[in-house]
């Protein structure tokens, strides 16, 4: 075994965050924690840091800075607040893997950083990419950086292609297990409460990619995602409904052989390759079992009845700056539907009137998208208050 490799988690006290550190936990010849970060969960923080022992932490929410410092400071663990604070930390040399688990946008800049500063990035924040994808990926082509896919799905593909470097992907099918929704018609979407829309049936995730599930969006976001990180066009992706998400996704090759990757539903599975890649760590993880599940099954997601999905496509086709449109509108039309500000049915129509009103920039600059997303929350809040 080489050294331990160095992991700073952004985002450490949510639904990734906690399952990374089961998984270093379990690996402790592997991996070390050098950064954990967290929002307001002040303290699961520090419960972490008092188990982990990282050399850093921040709490963005300032406010919480003293309650943190105070424990921590006897431990010598320095304690930094304030989402500035997110940028420098990732830039530290005892770092080689920076896993961005916050949710949203928010995760946009602290990822340029930490690319930046060479580090190789395992990225769950799906939304950065989809934000501004091109200069993401430009940045870490440049700067020799690797992108290791967290996502179950993308990380599924990523399995896939080992060993195919020469061979072109003509297709990839994103499997989507359809959500608690699945089959649902518009009447009875109309009246789903937050907590009906919060119960995913296979997979145990944030509040906010939940919801993404319920609606779909979470599948538009990914296809956007599996745009910039496998340099694919718009008509090479494709979603196919599997409710049993045990195939995890699927790539098909130029000779039309096709190449899936399976297991059951378990987000350790990916961050843990992320980390070990390009070697397999023993797990003790439950393994599947052929025989209970008899019957995979497969259908066309309803793109009718769940727009998002719809509108999520046609703005990757777009491009420019539709895209982080379309993110900033849905993470608005999310929260609002989180405090019970908007109904189910509404979050697209948020979004789709954002993608309608803000003007289209072909090709942004950061700048650009910061403004973009600063511009669309305010018209999607203004629209919201109108509903
Ligand atoms: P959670 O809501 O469970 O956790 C989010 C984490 O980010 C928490 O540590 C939270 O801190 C922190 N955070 C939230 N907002 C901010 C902010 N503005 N600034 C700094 N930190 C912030 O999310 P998940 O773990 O479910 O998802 C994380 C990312 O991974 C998302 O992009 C999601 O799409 C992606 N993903 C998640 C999967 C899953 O199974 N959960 C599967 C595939 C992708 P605190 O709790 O302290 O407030």
């Amino acid at each position: 075994m080489g050294k331990q490799k160095g992991i700073a988690i952004l985002g450490a006290t949510g639904s990734i965050g906690t399952q990374a550190l089961e998984v270093i936990e379990a690996h402790p010849d592997a991996f070390l924690v050098e950064v954990l970060t967290a929002n307001n969960n002040a303290d699961l923080l520090i419960e972490q840091a008092l188990k982990f022992k990282p050399n850093v932490v921040v709490i963005s929410n300032e406010v919480l800075y003293q309650k943190v410092f105070d424990v921590l400071d006897a431990e010598d663990i320095k304690v930094y607040a304030g989402h500035d604070a997110l940028n420098q930390v990732v830039e530290m040399d005892t770092i080689d893997i920076v896993l961005t688990a916050l949710v949203g946008f928010a995760g946009l800049k602290s990822t340029i950083s930490a690319i930046d500063a060479g580090k190789t990035i395992a990225l769950a924040n799906k939304e950065t990419l989809v934000v501004a994808g091109d200069i993401i990926a430009a940045l870490a082509k440049e700067k020799r950086v690797a992108i290791l896919p967290v996502d179950s799905e993308h990380s599924a593909i990523f399995q896939c292609l080992v060993g195919e470097n020469a061979n072109p992907i003509e297709k990839i099918y994103l499997t989507a297990s359809g959500g608690p929704f699945r089959g649902k018609d518009i009447d009875f979407l109309s009246k789903v409460t937050k907590e009906q829309a919060l119960k995913h049936p296979n997979w145990d995730m944030g509040a906010k990619i939940t919801i993404d599930s319920a609606t779909l969006m979470n599948k538009g976001l990914e296809m956007i995602e599996a745009k910039w990180l496998f340099d694919l066009s718009a008509k090479q992706i494709d979603v196919i409904v599997h409710p049993q998400s045990i195939i995890h996704s699927i790539v098909q090759f130029e000779d039309g052989s096709m190449k899936a990757q399976m297991g059951l539903p378990d987000m350790k599975l990916p961050i843990q390759y992320a980390f070990s890649f390009p070697n397999r760590l023993a797990s003790d993880f439950p393994r599947f079992n052929f025989l209970d599940y008899p019957s995979f099954t497969f259908e066309k997601p309803d793109i009718e009845t769940f727009r998002n999905l719809k509108l999520a496509f046609e703005a990757m086709e777009v491009g420019g700056n539709v895209p982080c449109v379309l993110n900033a509108a849905n993470e608005i039309a999310v929260e609002a539907f989180l405090q019970d500000k908007i109904k189910f049915m509404e979050m697209p129509n948020v979004v789709e009137n954002c993608l309608n009103k803000i003007n289209f920039v072909a090709k942004p600059s950061l700048n650009d998208y910061v403004e973009t997303d600063n511009e669309t929350r305010i018209f999607a809040k203004e629209f919201v208050k109108s509903i």
